[in-house]
Order: C-alpha cells, then structure tokens, then sequence
C-alpha cells in the first residue's frame, strides 16, 4: 500500500496542522496524544514516510531506525518515566486498530498500566 500523504500525522510533520510537541531531531517528532490513555501518553514518529512497523523496520535506512528508537528512549527519559516505568507500543494494521497510516509509538507512563493486553 502506497503511503498516503494527507495523513493526519503527515500534515502535523508538514506544519499544516498544530502539536504538543514535545521533542524533535533529526529521525523523531514526538508529541502529546490528543485522546491520551494515560497521565503521560505521547506519540514518537519517524520524520521518514513509512506507514506501519513492517514499512519502517523493512525500508527504514539504518540511520533512521537508530535514530528513531534512541529517541523513543530519550522521550521517555525525559519525560521522567523510567524509573516508576512505561509501556511502549505500536499498532501494525487492522487487528492492532491503527488508525493513523504513519509509523508510531505509543509511550504510556503515569499510573499502573494493568496487564499487557485485554483477554477477550
Ligand atoms: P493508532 O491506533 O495506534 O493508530 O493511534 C493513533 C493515535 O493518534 C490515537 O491515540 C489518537 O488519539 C492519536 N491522534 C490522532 N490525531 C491526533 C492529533 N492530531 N494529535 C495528537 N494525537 C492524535
């Protein structure tokens, strides 16, 4: 699937649409979710245009996927979540309910984050 550039995240990363951002480099915009789950809940993304974990981790240049994850790191350190914790996630496609066709993480930290995922 063709990476779809009006995604919401693609406009934020284009300056068209505002973010609570709260770190960027040169790989990395990170931001606050706008519907959090959490005290603390924020969106890393990459600045490349890859739509899902299976694009990044197949296409991302070497560069790219260093940069990206040691800054997923440095977010959560900076955020201060490392100590009590934080759960890191990413949805790939439809049975992980991605909503948004550009590759990111969910950093989740503030409060007892329960089990890892819901039993049904
Ligand atoms: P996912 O289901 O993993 O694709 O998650 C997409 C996330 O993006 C959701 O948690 C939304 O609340 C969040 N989101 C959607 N639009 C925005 C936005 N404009 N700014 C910040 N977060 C957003």
């Amino acid at each position: 699937m063709a990476y779809d550039p009006e995604n919401i995240f693609a406009k934020i990363l284009r300056g068209e649409i505002p973010c609570d951002n709260v770190y960027e480099d040169d790989t990395a915009l990170a931001f606050k979710d706008i519907n959090p789950q959490a005290p603390t809940h924020v969106l890393v993304i990459p600045k490349g245009t890859y739509e899902s974990m299976d694009d990044f981790s197949k296409n991302g240049t070497e560069a790219e996927i260093t940069g990206f994850f040691r800054a997923v790191g440095k977010v959560a350190r900076d955020l201060g979540a490392v100590e009590a914790g934080y759960r890191f996630l990413a949805n790939n496609g439809a049975d992980a309910h991605q909503e948004v066709p550009h590759f990111h993480v969910h950093i989740f930290a503030g409060r007892d984050l329960g089990g890892m995922i819901k039993r049904v």
